[in-house]
């Protein structure tokens, strides 16, 4: 029997060809955020990449390929249906210019889900590719849906990509799936551009000690054994869920992360 993880299943049928760019688009990277598990942090992480790139003056938009759970425009605090013109969709803009595309934006109501099969979800995103108008974009962020299912595989199919980031917690599950995450962008022949470690530790707001909810971290270690660059821990911030929460991701002071983030891939 052939020990092929795709044989006999839909993907073998659907894998997609890379897309062709919308053709008044420009976007010279694109850079996929991905995740073994949810709720891990990989949207924030998105979102503070994006915001950290804009702050330093790129031209940035955000995909939100996390069709079945999109919580970009929430974090943006974007509103509204995209334009729909001749030459394609216009992507809505964030308060500082973010560029963010999205399910949500195109559905009725942003609480309305997403019911769709495997090939479906590919499709859409395939079409935020090849039907979106991306204007002169340095960086465009996508935001993957966790693990490594259908939407990733046709991301690192069929788009362009300069690399993945992987959000990891210290929590011994997200470990052991994100080592999956890896393996698989090996497969695919993507390149890891970092892992990042989220929830790393809460800080007591009355005497400012640190402690690790979940035990200490692995993420250095994993960098390590996988030889890929360790891009740096974010603690549990309350304020950061807050603004997330209230559409202001813009506002949180993430300085101290993407500085070092944006030093490494803006090279
Ligand atoms: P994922 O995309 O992996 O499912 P999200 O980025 O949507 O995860 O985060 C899940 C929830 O956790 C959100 O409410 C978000 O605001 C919160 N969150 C993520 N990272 C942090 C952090 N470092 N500090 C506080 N809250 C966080």
């Amino acid at each position: 029997m052939e020990n092929d993880a795709t044989c006999g299943s839909d993907e073998a049928q659907i894998l997609p060809e890379k897309l062709v760019l919308n053709e008044f688009s420009t976007v010279k990277n694109v850079i996929a955020i991905m995740s073994g598990k949810g709720g891990v942090g990989k949207s924030s992480v998105t979102s503070l990449m994006a915001c950290g790139f804009r702050k330093k003056g790129f031209e940035v938009g955000v995909l939100d390929a996390d069709i079945t759970g999109p919580s970009l425009p929430k974090m943006f605090g974007v509103k509204g249906n995209p334009e729909n013109v001749a030459f394609g969709l216009l992507p809505l803009e964030s308060s500082t210019g973010i560029k963010v595309m999205s399910v949500n934006l195109l559905m009725p109501h942003e609480d309305d889900p997403v019911i769709w099969r495997g090939p479906l979800l590919g499709k859409m995103v395939g079409q935020f590719w090849t039907d979106v108008v991306w204007t002169d974009l340095d960086y465009l962020f996508v935001d993957l849906p966790p693990g490594t299912g259908d939407v990733p595989l046709t991301v690192m199919q069929s788009l362009p990509l300069n690399g993945l980031i992987i959000v990891t917690s210290p929590q011994e599950l997200a470990v052991m799936i994100v080592n999956k995450a890896i393996k698989m962008a090996n497969i695919m022949n993507i390149p890891i551009l970092g892992l990042v470690e989220n929830m790393s530790a809460a800080v007591c707001p009355k005497c400012g000690e640190e402690f690790q909810l979940f035990g200490p971290g692995h993420g250095k270690e994993i960098s390590e054994r996988f030889n890929i660059p360790f891009l740096g821990s974010i603690p549990i911030d309350p304020k950061l869920s807050m603004l997330c929460d209230q559409g202001r991701v813009e506002d949180y002071d993430s300085s101290f992360f993407t500085d070092f983030i944006t030093g490494q891939l803006a090279k």
